[in-house]
């Protein structure tokens, strides 16, 4: 359907290289999109690459880290002489450093807000021109869970997952006017290396995620494919600033 249909398009993922950003990236592949992986470890991109390959799909790894607003433009600029366009941004690179707030020093703040935060700033910043010159062009930022609660362990992360929503409106807001939509997306309890991480550090959590989901299980990266597929879609054209949470119930349940 023409309307879920990404034929002919270019998509950026950072972090694109595993978890929820390969399962955004094959399911923007199986529409019809070309996508770049962007991020640091390229072992983890080969085997990606191999992935996407075997679903018949047009990919690349880019080398980058969002965190320096240089690589972003590179990124960019690698993708336009590549592809000679970049109609989608997915900004998904993110990490976290668990512990309680009064133990975090200086540069873990940093580090964080830098990763999830200030990186898709700047990969935004770096992707508008093109994006504007085209006529227009789709952004997805990620956010969390924690861009809605709070928990103990998180506190950078859910401050730069807070921001992502409100830099999601603000660039929203910005750039509507030139066709380009910026939505976020709230995943829930994704079985990621990133959670798998978390499960080892916090006692009883799987349990705990299984027992709130009212849908009762781990969300899977799969599950991300449909909502990237319509946001970097036609199907998507007049939604914009939104955040919308793939979490099987999580954050509508008591
Ligand atoms: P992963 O750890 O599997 O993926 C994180 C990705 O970010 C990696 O591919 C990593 O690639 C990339 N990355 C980290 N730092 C940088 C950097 N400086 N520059 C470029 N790329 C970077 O975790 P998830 O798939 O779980 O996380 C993806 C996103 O989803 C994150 O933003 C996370 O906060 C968010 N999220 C995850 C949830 C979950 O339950 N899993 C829930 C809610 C949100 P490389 O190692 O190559 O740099």
């Amino acid at each position: 359907m023409q309307l879920f249909d990404l034929t002919g398009k270019v998509a950026v993922v950072t972090g694109g290289n595993g978890g929820i950003g390969l399962g955004m990236a094959i399911g923007m592949a199986e529409a019809g999109a070309a996508v770049v992986l962007a991020g640091r470890d390229v072992a983890k991109a080969e085997t990606a690459l191999a992935e996407l390959a075997a679903r018949g799909a047009t990919a690349r790894f880019i080398a980058a880290d969002v965190t320096r607003g240089q690589a972003c433009r590179d990124l960019v600029a690698e993708t336009l002489a590549q592809f000679g366009r970049l109609d989608i941004l997915v900004n998904n690179a993110g990490t976290s450093i668990r512990k309680m707030p009064q133990d975090y020093t200086e540069a873990e703040w940093h580090h964080v807000l830098d990763t999830n935060l200030t990186g898709a700033f700047l990969c935004s910043q770096a992707a508008y021109p093109a994006m504007k010159q085209a006529g227009g062009g789709k952004m997805i930022n990620i956010g969390s869970m924690m861009s809605l609660f709070g928990a103990p362990y998180a506190t950078p992360y859910a401050a730069s997952k807070g921001g992502i929503v409100q830099m999601t409106r603000a660039l929203a807001t910005a750039w509507a006017k030139d066709h380009i939509q910026v939505n976020a997306v709230l995943p829930g309890w994704i079985d990621t290396e990133l959670t798998r991480t978390a499960r080892r550090q916090v006692d009883g959590l799987h349990e705990r995620v299984e027992t709130r989901t009212p849908a009762g299980r781990w969300g899977v990266p799969a599950d991300l494919a449909g909502v990237a597929v319509f946001l970097a879609g036609k199907g998507s054209d007049f939604v914009t600033g939104t955040a919308i949470p793939v979490d099987g119930g999580f954050s509508i349940a008591t």
